[in-house]
């Protein structure tokens, strides 16, 4: 098994029941488990300024799933979720990442882990020190170094019950 760590992102629609569903889709994914999930968090959107805010949450599997197949599963969820994607950066109502795959490097076409973006986005580390605030990246960083180089990004965290009651299960 390979401890993963994804992204779920939505700034469309209901978002939280989408991150809902995020979850509970990724809770009963093959060859996996679900290990822990973060707060939620919302966040103004990164790009262009004219969209709702952005929700967001990291969770943990464990996974006997190959990176590629793991990024085609996350993509039949976000299509299940009836994904919309109208512009680079843009709204969308479900977005999911491979943020992290164990101490693995992997820069395919599809697919480069750790994600591109994981270093300069609090609403990516906050959510991710919630869950492992020990964590090495791959490349030996500490995970606080990078959480706090950009404790200056505006994030909140955002109280739901739905989404508490995942946590305390
Ligand atoms: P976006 O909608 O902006 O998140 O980009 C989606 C595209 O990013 C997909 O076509 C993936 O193939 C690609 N991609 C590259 N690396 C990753 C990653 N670590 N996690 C998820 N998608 C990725």
């Amino acid at each position: 098994m390979t401890e993963a760590f994804i992204g779920l992102g939505s700034n469309l629609g209901d978002s939280v029941d989408y991150l809902l569903f995020a979850r509970q889709q990724l809770s009963s994914l093959a060859d996996s488990q679900l290990v822990a999930t973060s707060r939620l968090y919302r966040s103004a959107p990164v790009g262009p300024q004219d969209q709702p805010d952005f929700y967001n949450a990291v969770i943990q599997l464990n996974t006997s799933l190959a990176p590629i197949p793991l990024l085609d599963a996350l993509q039949r969820i976000e299509q299940q979720a009836g994904r919309v994607r109208q512009r680079h950066w843009g709204e969308r109502t479900l977005d999911l990442d491979i943020l992290l795959y164990g101490d693995g490097t992997l820069n395919l076409p599809r697919l480069q882990v750790p994600h591109p973006q994981l270093g300069r986005r609090s609403f990516v580390l906050q959510p991710l020190s919630d869950i492992h605030p020990q964590l090495i990246l791959p490349d030996g960083t500490p995970l606080t170094t990078l959480r706090d180089a950009c404790s200056h990004q505006q994030i909140c965290y955002h109280e739901d019950s739905r989404w508490r009651a995942g946590l305390e299960r």
